[in-house]
């Protein structure tokens, strides 16, 4: 399996800089408010939607999502298949709380990375589909899991309808909002719903940690929301919030580890942190302190 991750590190200053910057959910003026990885972080003055000083491109997601983004550490996964049971667990858990609102039908998972997620939901009696931007990912899902995931992305995404379309720790990554959305709406059958999680901007966490805080790394992340503004984004495209609430999640102890570390590299007594955390086992699963993540339902009205 190793061999199926080897290539070079993302050239992220391939991405460039736009001249005008209007808020991608609200299109009200913007402003500089701070940098992180040497790219702005901008902020609507009207919503106050955070987002990238970068100019969407569609080459962004080969570049920021090549197999090191799946295997190299750092902000992305240290080894995204070494979770796999714990994906396919939030898979059913995410399937088992829809059963409150709606019954198995056809799901389209957008980032569906390996599809070890939509292999959750096909548990649960879901028809899925997926779409990844990832070809050897895409490839992956297919060939060991025998499901149905495409290589792309979902601004340029044409399929067939759906009840469902899932994205999970997704949204943060359009390269164009906007047309993100209205091909999700697009593709949402009458009555149809969005199940999305991601990091939420209006967390205790968020806010504590400011600009501190792990979830501002562009160029991997391109957006960072608050439930509210993600409500708006969601009526603006037809959809209105059924329910919403914090994730129950669960992450290896490698993927923790490795996160930490790359958290840690500036400070002092580097090395004797990364000691101490050679010490966990990495095939311990941890809770993950989710507070800073939201998952949010959205329906589209029946015709
Ligand atoms: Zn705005």
């Amino acid at each position: 399996m190793d061999q199926l991750f080897q290539s070079a590190q993302p050239a992220p200053q391939a991405i460039q800089a736009d001249p005008a910057h209007p808020c991608p959910v609200c299109a009200a003026e913007s402003r500089r408010l701070f940098c992180k990885h040497g790219y702005w972080i901008r902020g609507c003055q009207s919503c106050e939607h955070r987002f990238a000083e970068l100019r969407p491109d569609p080459s962004h997601v080969a570049t920021v999502y090549d197999d090191c983004y799946f295997q190299g550490g750092g902000a992305g996964y240290p080894n995204y298949l070494a979770e796999a049971a714990l994906l396919r667990r939030q898979g059913r858990r995410y399937a088992k709380l829809l059963t409150r609102y709606m019954q198995p039908g056809r799901l389209l998972d957008v980032g569906a990375a390996a599809g070890l997620i939509l292999q959750g939901f096909c548990d649960y009696g879901w028809d899925g589909e997926g779409l990844e931007p990832n070809p050897k990912m895409a490839e992956f899902a297919c060939r060991e899991l025998a499901l149905n995931v495409r290589t792309g992305s979902l601004e340029g995404f044409s399929g067939s309808g759906y009840d469902l379309i899932t994205m999970i720790q997704v949204v943060p990554h359009f390269f164009d909002l906007q047309q993100a959305f209205q091909v999700a709406s697009a593709q949402t059958l009458p009555g149809g719903f969005w199940l999305i999680e991601t990091w939420n901007r209006d967390s205790l966490t968020a806010r504590l940690l400011s600009k501190n805080w792990h979830e501002y790394s562009p160029p991997s992340v391109l957006h960072w929301f608050s439930p509210s503004g993600l409500q708006e984004l969601a009526a603006q495209h037809g959809c209105e919030l059924v329910a919403q609430g914090r994730p129950a999640k669960w992450i290896n102890a490698a993927h923790a580890k490795s996160l930490l570390r790359y958290k840690l590299r500036h400070l002092p007594l580097r090395r004797f942190w990364s000691l101490l955390l050679a010490l966990i086992p990495d095939s311990l699963n941890l809770p993950y302190p989710a507070e800073d993540l939201v998952w949010m339902l959205f329906q589209k009205p029946a015709a």
